[in-house]
């Protein structure tokens, strides 16, 4: 059964973190908003520490490092290595979701390749991030005509020879202009639906493969998010992940499903981080300046609405914590891992919203940091599937279960 409790080397790379953040990455968060990067000194100082923060893990068999996450262990010697992750990610976003974003790895590339790869694949893309410097993986599916609808992909692929040629634009894709490599998720043929699907690794220099617009967001500033360009782009057939063999119906489209199992609980927890960052800035905001002491209604009213929130976020991360745990016991957890991560957006949501509320015109200050987290925080029910495309997972889920009476 799940345990609340954390081995020592969890409690530790906790505590590091938190006073890493608290020191040294909150003080820097506002003007990393403000140049819309992190400087890459400071990254690549922090990659040299390797505290078991990286984003995306490489498997110690391809060339990782181990010592991080992947190690961690319960009591009995059960791996918690989502759960590991998940505690870490938590103190990262409390001191700067900017900084989670832009830490060097695999990213959510990570997973396919892991999934879907053959083990020279795995070595060639992985070993990538073993070189000194800083590199990226990037995930690539969103296109300008299928977000949610994942099935609609349009962007091309046609075998040509011993090469593949690949068209189309994806965009809002993370870390898509710096990464080293991005997994392009593409269709033999559009009329096939979810069977048509192919997974390329593209690599950064390929000719035909360009880099569009920058975004620029409302939160989420020192993130970068690019539209990428396929034009007639020629990748070699060592590049089509698990080879043309492995496609015998929705391979494809399942590869881009799972890497949602492990990444949803972690976007959960993210957000999580923000919105306790908003809720204890705030909390301290209302005892430095109000004298909670008095009868008065409205004093009342904010000490319920902290006491609400805080009850809203120790139950949205104990659901991603669940999600993680499952994918820790090698459990199917889509619905749990779907169930986290729609909760805990529209938690962190109120929390953030709350933040501002109960701080008043104070809250609006650019130096505040609670302005930044409520403009943060919104994408949080964007990305990695909606809200909406949450509940839609849920309820299809909970439809098939038995019946019990
Ligand atoms: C900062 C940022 C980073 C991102 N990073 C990546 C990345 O690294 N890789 C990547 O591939 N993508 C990335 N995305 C894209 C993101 O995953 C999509 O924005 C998301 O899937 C939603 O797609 P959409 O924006 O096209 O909205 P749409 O799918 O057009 O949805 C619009 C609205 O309609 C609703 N809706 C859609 N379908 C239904 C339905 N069937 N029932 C009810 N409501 C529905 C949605 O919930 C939403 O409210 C990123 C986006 C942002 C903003």
């Amino acid at each position: 059964m799940i345990d609340f409790e954390l081995t020592p080397d969890q409690a530790q790379v906790r505590e590091f973190l938190h006073q890493f953040a608290k020191n040294v990455v909150r003080p820097a968060s506002l003007e990393w908003e403000r140049q819309h990067r992190i400087p890459d000194d400071f990254l690549l100082r922090l990659a040299m520490l390797r505290a078991g923060v990286s984003s995306g893990e490489v498997p110690p068999e391809y060339g990782g490092e181990g010592g991080g996450a992947g190690d961690s262990k319960d009591k009995k010697g059960r791996t918690q290595k989502n759960r590991f992750s998940l505690i870490a990610a938590e103190e990262m976003a409390w001191g700067d979701i900017g900084l989670a974003m832009n830490l060097p790895g695999p990213n959510l590339g990570g997973p396919p390749v892991q999934y879907m790869g053959t083990p020279e694949q795995k070595q060639r893309f992985f070993s990538v991030f073993t070189r000194p410097g800083l590199h990226y993986g990037a995930y690539g599916l969103t296109e300008p005509g299928a977000g949610s609808d994942v099935s609609g992909i349009r962007t091309s692929c046609r075998k040509d020879g011993a090469e593949w040629v690949l068209n189309g634009r994806k965009c809002y894709i993370t870390n898509g202009a710096k990464a080293d490599w991005v997994v392009i998720f593409a269709t033999v043929d559009p009329a096939l639906g979810r069977a048509g699907h192919r997974v390329f690794v593209v690599e950064k220099g390929t000719p035909g493969f360009s880099v569009g617009k920058i975004e620029e967001k409302m939160g989420l500033r020192s993130s970068e998010t690019a539209e990428l360009v396929l034009e007639d782009c020629r990748v070699p057939e060592d590049n089509l992940l698990g080879g043309e063999a492995y496609y015998r119906g929705k391979e494809g489209f399942m590869g881009a499903m799972k890497t949602f199992d492990s990444s949803r609980p972690m976007v959960g927890i993210l957000g999580i981080g923000i919105a306790r960052a908003a809720y204890e800035y705030a909390r301290d905001f209302v005892k430095d300046n109000y004298v909670l002491g008095r009868a008065l209604p409205r004093y009342v009213q904010l000490a319920d609405r902290l006491a609400e929130d805080k009850r809203l976020l120790d139950a949205a991360r104990l659901m991603c914590w669940r999600a993680a745990w499952m994918a820790d016991e090698g459990l199917p957890n889509a619905k749990e891992a779907s169930m986290a991560k729609a909760y805990a957006a529209k938690v962190a949501m109120k929390v953030c919203s709350d933040a501002v509320q109960v701080m008043g015109a104070h809250g609006l200050e650019q130096h505040q940091f609670v302005e930044k987290w409520y403009r943060d925080i919104k994408v949080f029910d964007i990305f990695e599937g909606t809200g909406q495309i949450q509940r839609i997972v849920i309820s299809k889920r909970i439809l098939k279960e038995p019946p019990n009476f």
